[in-house]
């Protein structure tokens, strides 16, 4: 709370050169970039960092094969450089995977078709991954024993990159990154709106944990809010070309189904893409595209049913999945950018909707919206925001810097040296084939050195501390001074991804999570547990 508290202290008494209202994967990479070009920025979200879209993802790092069909190349080609920018930058957390896909007879192409069209997305991507392979039935089969191949013709084997530790996780990295570059960040800060008084933005705040308000002002405002972007402009009288339409998608995340490291993909009964993705102990299944008309949404009986049937008619499982199988949910909706003008029927197709993201900037009042966008495409939303921002007036003073990416190479080596010298490399938990150390550096690059160097005074800290999970206390403690957590599911569900992958009930009872609390929240810990837990615990 301490690191929050002093941020909370410093949005009211500071002018900004750029305030971004919202701190999903568009507000973090905002964020980040201008503040690691020198930019003075501050970052609010009025919930949890990543607390609404950005964590209910595929969790892919991916060029779109998909949009092909609707012969959006170009797009296609964008989001392809996205990925291999992605797991250049990120090599140990955005990691390339291959898509088992099964080809059912019946289905709208014929198997060759596909694969020669995953040769074009292979072309498309330059190359970088790994190339496609044919599978016959047999092979298909052999390679994978659960899909049920008595209904395939055929498949075929691609490419994407998956992020390991979570959509979340992945965005508090940026989110990190620019508190490391002088942002002033606090989550659960709302923006009330607010408007322009002698050439600065005057926002009104509301610190949603005590209930105070306060103005942050600043030169630029980013308008950063995911679907709720439409509904920021109203509040700061912005009149935009583009707005959102939503599109809901569902995952349900079950006991694994296959212990190799691959996604399956199959074409649902509605035609589209539909994969099993691995999660750690855990399969994340989905996912559904339905239209909907507002930002919040559940899963229904419905979802579940849609998601449970495809998958059990495509695979050959001991007993078919059951909701009673469900260890978590993902549901979130798609902000897609559409024309203010045009009319988006309810009926219409989604997938036709262009998945691209767009920028605009009202340069008579030094503010800039974000539509659409991709976890993907996140780097190009980065710098594309600070040209906005540069546009309106605002020196960038270190222009060039690389404000993204994993520490160098040589520094990673470095620090698995220094873990091998303490003879932590064996040191994996019950619930990981992973090493710790490889662990800890990808989730906290350079930061990890402080945790050996925390082991090392006292082992005690490479201890697993919540049981059923492979957190050490070092990590715990990380977390409360750096992670900004203001509530137990910040920390279990997008810092970590523990709430994904045990159950609600286990968790509760797991043995060392009220030391967990202790850790994150001193005197507060009894009652950070008891909330968790009487909203559900996920
Ligand atoms: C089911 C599904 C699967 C997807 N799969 C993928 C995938 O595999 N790969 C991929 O690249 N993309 C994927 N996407 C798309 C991607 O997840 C989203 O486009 C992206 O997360 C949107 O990020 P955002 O920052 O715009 O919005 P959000 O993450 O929603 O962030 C907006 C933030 O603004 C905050 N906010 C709103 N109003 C205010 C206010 N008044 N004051 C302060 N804060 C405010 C909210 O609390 C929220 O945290 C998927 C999306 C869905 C729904």
């Amino acid at each position: 709370m301490q690191l929050r508290n002093s941020h909370l202290t410093r949005l009211g008494q500071t002018v900004f050169d750029a305030l971004v209202v919202g701190g999903g994967i568009n507000g973090a990479v905002s964020a980040a970039a201008l503040s690691g070009k020198g930019v003075r920025t501050a970052l609010i979200d009025r919930g949890d960092f990543a607390g609404f879209t950005s964590m209910q993802s595929s969790n892919l790092a991916w060029g779109g094969i998909k949009y092909m069909e609707g012969l959006e190349f170009a797009l296609v080609r964008k989001l392809c450089m996205s990925r291999n920018r992605l797991i250049r930058s990120y090599p140990s957390t955005v990691q390339e995977i291959r898509f088992l896909t099964t080809v059912a007879r019946g289905f709208r192409f014929h198997p060759t078709t596909l694969w020669l069209g995953a040769w074009v997305y292979w072309l498309i991507g330059g190359g970088f991954t790994r190339a496609p392979r044919r599978l016959q039935r047999r092979a298909l089969q052999r390679e994978e024993p659960i899909i049920d191949v008595r209904q395939a013709l055929g498949g075929f084997e691609y490419s994407d990159a998956y992020l390991h530790d979570n959509d979340a996780r992945f965005v508090f990295g940026f989110v990190r990154s620019a508190l490391d570059r002088g942002c002033i960040a606090a989550n659960y800060v709302e923006s009330l709106g607010g408007r322009r008084v002698d050439g600065l933005w005057t926002i009104r705040a509301r610190n949603r944990i005590d209930g105070t308000e306060f103005t942050i002002r600043a030169r630029t405002l980013v308008n950063a809010a995911g679907p709720f972007v439409d509904e920021h402009n109203a509040l700061t009288g912005q009149v935009t070309r583009h707005r959102h339409a939503f599109s809901k998608g569902v995952h349900l995340l079950v006991p694994r189904l296959t212990p190799n490291r691959r996604v399956l993909a199959f074409f649902a009964d509605d035609g589209r893409l539909f994969f099993a993705i691995p999660m750690g102990a855990r399969t994340c299944i989905g996912t559904t595209d339905t239209p909907t008309d507002s930002p919040h949404v559940e899963v229904t009986d419905e979802d579940v049913d849609f998601i449970l049937g495809n998958i059990n008619r495509r695979l050959r499982l001991d007993a078919p999945l059951r909701p009673t199988d469900i260890i978590a949910t993902r549901c979130g909706v798609r902000p897609l950018a559409v024309k203010a003008s045009e009319d988006v029927a309810r009926g219409a197709d989604f997938m036709q909707l262009s998945r691209k993201h767009v920028i605009e900037s009202d340069a008579a009042s030094n503010h800039c919206s974000i539509f659409g966008g991709k976890l993907t495409d996140c780097i190009n939303v980065g710098d594309e925001v600070c040209a906005a921002v540069e546009a309106m007036g605002i020196r960038i003073p270190h222009p060039d810097h690389r404000w993204y990416g994993e520490p160098d190479d040589s520094v990673r080596r470095e620090f698995l040296h220094r873990s091998k010298l303490m003879d932590l490399d064996g040191l994996t938990s019950p619930d990981s084939s992973e090493p710790l150390t490889s662990r800890l550096w990808r989730r906290y690059g350079g930061e990890a050195f402080g945790m050996l160097e925390a082991i090392r005074e006292d082992p005690r800290q490479g201890e697993i501390l919540i049981r059923g999970t492979e957190y050490i206390r070092c990590e715990l403690q990380h977390a409360a001074r750096r992670e900004m957590i203001t509530t137990l599911e910040d920390f279990l569900r997008r810092r970590s991804k523990i709430a994904l992958v045990v159950e609600a009930r286990a968790l509760r009872e797991s043995a060392g999570l009220m030391d967990a609390c202790e850790i994150l929240f001193g005197s507060g810990a009894r009652d950070a547990f008891e909330a968790y837990f009487a909203s559900g615990g996920n």
